[in-house]
Formats: C-alpha cells, structure tokens, sequence
C-alpha cells in the first residue's frame, strides 16, 4: 500500500497557532519534509515531537520531490510542512503536490493558518471575492504592468510584500490604481502585530514616520469600486454651493467628489460645463 501525503499548516508566528490534528499527524508520520530544518525542529520540540526530518525547499524541490515520491510509493506516510503557514502558498510544496496527484497517492490536507487569509480577515474590506498574487516581480516596471492589468477589476486583491519595498509597492499602486482603501497587516499573530487601514496615501504617511520598517507585510486592497450613479443636476447644485463659498475651482471640485463619493476627474468635466455656461 502507497503512503499517504499529509499537507499541514502551520502556524504564521505564534506557536499556539495550530491544530490538534496537525500535531497529532506530524507525531503519526514516518517523515516530515520541511523547508528549513532548523524552523520545523523549533516547532517539533515546543510539541515534544520527535520524527525524523528532510529538508525540501525551492532549490532541491525538483530532486527532493523525486525521492519523497519513492518513499510515499514503498508506503511511508510523509507531512508536508513549511517554514511558516500553508505549504505550496508562496512556498515549497507544488511539484511535490502535483506529482503525488498524478501517481495517485492520497492527498490529504490539514488546514491552518496562511498569511493571506489572516490579513484579510482583519482588513475590513470585502472577502466575498478576491484574488491572492503573492509576491510580485521585482522588476518596476512589470509591477506597474500589473497594476494595470488588474485596474478594472473589483475583487479584493491580497500580496505579500518585503519590508524593504513596502513604502514602493504602495507608491507604485496609488500610482496606477489611484488612492485606494488598503489594509497592511505586519507581524500578524507575533508581538509586534500592526494592521494599518486606510487610503494609500494615509498608510504611507505613516509608515514613512517609523524609524526602521521591519517584520513581515501583507497587503489587502481594495478592489475597483463602481461609482454610484449620481443625477447631473445634483452634481450641478452642489459644484454652485462650493463655488459660493468662494472656493477655488480645485477645491470646489475635490469637496464635491468627496461628498458626492465620485472620482474627481468626472466632478471637474461637470464643473467646466457649469461654469462655462454661467
Ligand atoms: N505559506 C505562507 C502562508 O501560507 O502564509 C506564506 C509564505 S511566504 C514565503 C512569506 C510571506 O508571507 C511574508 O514575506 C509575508 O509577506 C507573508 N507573511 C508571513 N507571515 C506573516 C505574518 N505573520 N504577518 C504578515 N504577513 C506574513
């Protein structure tokens, strides 16, 4: 009989952050396959977990994936694990998936924590429909390529980014994508856990004030939100109801969107043709 293949979560931070099942799985195994020994083992002793491990990461993931099949093939039962969360999610973990799919041994998930969902269930933005991209490329300007590939859709998007180039990601969205609602969730389960909610621009101005940005980030935005459809000639009262205040036209415009909640761009086509014609 072919062994089976245990997929487990584990936790994103806080070691209490797992399930009774996986510890009772990863104590059953004849093998865990993780990706840096030294992380597993710090899990394996805080549960008195005493299991042989291999190391399988990204750069012996091919090789490895080989030799863990043969071993599940002689009846071995092996657990999957990473160094933090669901393996296979911007992580180690596919090929050695997929190839067990397709020699037919048994997969069998044991769910926990991951990254993404964490973040956004605690953004406050909505989870009805979204999509997961991980880490995005590294190049600049292929970012901004996907920025814009992504600019009409509605769905909440999730990333995970680097400390080291949150501050640009940011930049680069509210670049393209204009200033968004975004939810940036930093060390979440850790000590140092920090959600930081708001438009873009907001959430830049403040991580531009800490004096060093560490931990690990991900980062929940808002999808495009359909403007509501507003009568021109309410738009027309309240551009005149501004502009008596003795706003600047820029202002008119800018108070106006925000109250009638519509892009500025189509609040200003509206004001050149009041004022125009007045
Ligand atoms: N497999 C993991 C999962 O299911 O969440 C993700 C692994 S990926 C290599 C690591 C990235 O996930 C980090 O760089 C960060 O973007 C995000 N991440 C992991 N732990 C996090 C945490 N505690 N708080 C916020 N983001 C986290």
């Amino acid at each position: 009989m072919p062994g089976k293949l245990y997929v487990v979560s584990t936790p994103i931070g806080n070691l209490e952050d797992i399930t009774l099942r996986a510890i009772r799985i990863l104590k059953e195994v004849d093998l865990i396959a993780c990706e840096d020994t030294r992380v597993t083992k710090k899990l394996l002793s805080h549960y008195q977990i005493q299991k042989p491990v291999t190391s399988y990461h990204k750069h012996n993931e091919e090789v490895k994936a080989k030799e863990l099949l043969s071993l599940l093939e002689a009846g071995k039962n092996i657990a999957l694990v990473s160094d933090a969360g669901t393996p296979g999610i911007s992580d180690p973990g596919y090929r050695l998936i997929s190839l067990s799919q397709e020699k037919g041994i048994e997969l069998i998930s044991i769910p926990g924590p991951s990254a993404a969902i964490a973040a956004l269930s605690v953004s406050g933005l909505p989870t009805s429909s979204f999509s997961f991209f991980g880490f995005l490329t590294k190049s600049s300007k292929k970012r901004r390529e996907f920025f814009e590939s992504i600019r009409e859709s509605s769905q909440t998007i999730i990333l995970y980014e680097s400390p080291n180039r949150i501050i640009e990601t940011l930049y680069e969205i509210l670049e393209v994508l204009g200033d968004r609602q975004v939810s940036v969730s930093r060390e979440l389960t850790k000590m140092f856990e920090e959600t930081l909610r708001g438009k873009i621009s907001r959430v830049i101005e403040i991580l531009k004030q800490k004096e060093k940005i560490r931990g690990e980030f991900t980062i929940v935005l808002q999808g495009k939100v359909n403007e509501t459809v507003v009568p021109k000639d309410i738009i027309e009262k309240e551009l005149k109801v501004f502009r008596e205040k003795g706003l600047s036209l820029k202002d008119t415009v800018k108070e106006v969107s925000r109250k009638l909640r519509l892009s500025k761009s189509k609040v200003y086509k509206e004001a050149l043709k009041v004022f125009k014609a007045s």
